[in-house]
């Protein structure tokens, strides 16, 4: 395991319960993200996309498994430790941005407040959040209450408002969730700022896989465990027929790669077992190039053909037996006839 990285969760399990039923939203899920990293998260909904945001930020504690944030077990600190955590190790950011926020406050007082709460001098309270607001192009607006503010400007704010305390970790739940996408387009861009100038290792959900565009990396959650990975791989692009210079020089090539768990487990696209109609079973075939997975519909004639041939051997043995069976018959009875014309000689008369 990376015990350089700054997120590791391991076979990570979050069970909820529910009157008598157990909900497992977290079926060992194991994710690797390195200090400074800008993570996409996607995943169907109920795929466990913010029970694992939630356990990350301190919120919630795993049922079993490991998760270490910047060196700390979440699953063992003591909660004082974890409360500590959750203040000033971690910003939060919310698909309502009224979560973090207080409307009747102006978004320099909703950026101020958290740092109140952590104990600030007045004199680092305004330097920070002058520099937060400016950082998210709010600085013209910071005197205006949350009331008179769009959408996508109140979620600026709730992005200084998690980043009041300065966090190593800032994690997303669906922040654009709302908005429609040129303002999600923003957020990213200024998400990707935030993380590249305070080295902020970031982790956002998102339900738009063309995320990928702004992050480092995107893992999909499938069933509560990581399913696949996108990777983003920069290459020159092909110069131009004429011989000019290409406007733009790279181009950005996505390959979606599936995630096998420490036990050798990966999951199969659905849409892939279903075209081929692979259920319950499969067949492992090794090929030149790599591993063929072919339905069990193949193994199940396979072995149809081989029961068929085995039934129509063990025909070919009854009746080659029954046929011994009369040949040695036919000899008793011959054998029988001539003990009986044998006695019956010796007696007198024909068995007959
Ligand atoms: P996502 O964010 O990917 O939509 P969630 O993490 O919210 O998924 O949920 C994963 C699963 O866990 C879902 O089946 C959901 O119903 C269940 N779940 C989430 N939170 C709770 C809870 N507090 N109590 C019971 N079940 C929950
Ligand atoms: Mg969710």
């Amino acid at each position: 395991m990376a015990e350089n990285a700054f997120i590791t969760c391991e076979n990570l399990v979050k069970i909820y319960k529910v009157a008598n039923l157990e909900l497992v939203a977290l079926q060992g899920l194991d994710l690797i993200v390195e200090r400074g990293e800008m993570l996409g998260i996607i995943g169907p909904s109920g795929s466990g996309k913010s029970t694992l945001m939630n356990i990350l930020g301190g919120l919630d504690r795993p049922s079993a498994g490991r998760v270490l944030v910047d060196g700390r077990d979440l699953r063992k600190i003591p909660d004082a430790a974890l409360d500590g955590y959750r203040r000033t190790t971690v910003g939060f950011i919310w698909q309502q941005s009224s979560r973090n926020l207080v409307p009747y406050l102006t978004a320099e007082e909703n950026v101020t407040l958290p740092m109140t709460f952590a104990g600030a001098s007045p004199r680092v309270k305004g330097q920070r959040a002058r520099e937060l607001l400016d950082a998210v192009e709010l600085s013209h607006r910071r005197r205006h209450r949350l009331a008179q503010m769009s959408g996508g400007e109140q979620q600026r704010v709730a992005i200084a408002v998690a980043l009041a305390n300065m966090p190593k970790l800032l994690l997303g739940d669906e922040p654009t969730g709302e908005m429609d996408t040129t303002t999600a387009l923003a957020i990213y861009q200024l998400l990707r700022d935030l993380n590249q100038r305070y080295n902020l290792t970031t982790c956002i959900v998102s339900h738009d896989p063309t995320i990928a565009r702004h992050v480092d990396r995107v893992v999909a959650i499938r069933d509560g465990k990581t399913a696949t990975e996108t990777i983003r791989q920069s290459v020159a692009a092909a110069p131009a027929e004429d011989g000019a210079e290409s406007a733009v020089p790279q181009e950005d090539i996505y390959h979606e790669l599936v995630v096998l768990d420490t036990a050798g487990r990966l999951q199969v696209p659905k849409d892939y077992l279903e075209q081929f109609g692979i259920r319950g079973r499969a067949q492992l075939e090794i090929t030149e190039d790599g591993i063929l997975i072919r339905p069990a519909q193949v193994v199940q004639e396979a072995q149809a053909a081989a029961t068929e041939r085995g039934e129509t051997e063990a025909a070919a043995t009854r009746i080659s037996l029954r046929k011994r069976l009369q040949t040695v018959g036919s000899t008793l009875g011959r054998l029988t006839r001539r003990e009986g014309s044998a006695a019956g000689a010796r007696e007198g008369h024909d068995g007959n």
